[in-house]
């Protein structure tokens, strides 16, 4: 039975039918929930709304992944201070999985990194080390390598490690195979972070359902899978250096300065159909729009990924079925380019309808 009614009948839920034992048995099962208003009619389109997860955001998978992995191979020892390079997301949901676990947990993270996501880790209890911007993705991840090595910490390597792509095999991709089993699905839209996200959905979706085009995409300004140029790597594979057609670009927690192990061997394995680039102030723009117009809130990644979502639509067959995914909730985001014209004060609409009745306005 359906947990809610959406009809004319008086709306009720049913609750979930079982109590959960720790905040981390929420994470995943993550609802595809349809776009209304701004999808094109002669198509269906879905988003994974990964905003409801306990953290937040989609990398909640990833952090309970990779601590227990790391705990089954005895690799993560009790107490152990666990450590990673993180842009954010990671970073909350590492912090959110340790401090239920009993882990101290250190983040490293560029400045370039929204003060909220700072925050919001120290108040999970995590230590955050901020490195310099201008050394970007790559100067954050050897600080933590550094760390780690002077300490005898874990690294939680979100960019090599097989516990990425496999969770994301496991758990999202297995989501979206039961909740498409009675439907078409004709694109499945992602951008790429670590690559986790891409790399372990599409390896299911291309054995179980190999009729869905798989569209990735990446920041118009740093087309680092489109330039074709290889990434120089050592010998555990991660980046030996930035990636030459890397440019900074406003889409957080997308796209770092080199191309990760995690994806690069689904790029390998031919694992997309279409690569498909987002200037980031359209994907900011699809942001709002989905805000505004659908009351899905999520951040830039999210629109980014939706106004690519919006291209394939425009285009699909009738009748096409699109799920695009939205990486993380737009709370995340309040002090990036994302609020810029969002004030926190009165503009001169709102002191208008103010004034327009008699009581309680501000000023004199
Ligand atoms: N969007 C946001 C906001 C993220 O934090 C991330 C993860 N870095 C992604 C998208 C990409 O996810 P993945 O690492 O699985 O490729």
């Amino acid at each position: 039975m359906a947990n809610s009614t959406a009809n004319s009948d008086t709306r009720t839920t049913q609750g979930r039918g079982k109590l959960y034992s720790s905040i981390l048995d929420t994470i995943g099962d993550t609802p595809c929930v349809k776009i209304n208003k701004l999808a094109p009619a002669h198509v269906d389109l879905y988003v994974k709304a990964e905003f409801f997860n306990p953290g937040g955001s989609v990398k909640d998978r990833l952090a309970i992944s990779i601590i227990e992995e790391a705990e089954r191979s005895g690799e993560l020892k009790p107490g152990q201070t666990v450590v990673e390079a993180t842009s954010g997301n990671t970073g909350v949901g590492l912090a959110m999985v340790c401090a239920a676990k009993g882990y101290p947990f250190v983040a490293t993270m560029p400045t370039s990194v929204s003060i909220e996501r700072r925050k919001l880790m120290r108040f999970l209890g995590a230590k955050v080390i901020l490195t310099p911007k201008e050394d970007k993705a790559m100067g954050c991840y050897l600080k933590a390598v550094e760390l780690a090595d002077a300490n005898g910490w874990f690294l939680a390597r979100q960019f090599e490690t097989d516990a990425n792509a496999k969770i994301h095999a496991n758990t999202t991709a297995r989501e979206i195979l039961s909740d498409f089993a009675n439907s078409a699905l004709d694109y499945w839209v992602t951008g790429y972070g670590t690559g986790g996200t891409f790399s372990g959905v599409a390896s299911v979706l291309r054995e179980k359902r190999p009729e869905t085009k798989i569209v990735l995409s990446e920041p118009a300004n740093a087309r680092l899978i489109e330039s074709g140029q290889p990434q120089e790597r050592t010998a555990d594979g991660s980046p030996a250096s930035s990636h030459p057609a890397f440019q900074p670009h406003m889409i957080q927690g997308w796209t770092p300065d080199f191309i990760p192990k995690v994806l690069q061997k689904s790029l390998d394995a031919s694992h997309f159909d279409q690569l498909v680039p987002i200037d980031a102030e359209e994907g900011i723009a699809a942001s709002r729009a989905l805000a505004q117009q659908e009351g899905i809130f999520t951040g830039i990644s999210g629109g980014s990924s939706f106004a690519v979502a919006l291209k394939i639509a425009a285009d699909a067959k009738p009748g096409s079925v699109i799920l695009c995914m939205l990486p993380d909730t737009g709370e995340r985001y309040l002090s990036s380019p994302l609020f810029e014209g969002v004030d926190e004060e009165m503009n001169a609409d709102e002191v208008a309808l103010s004034l327009s009745t008699p009581g309680f306005h501000l000023g004199a």
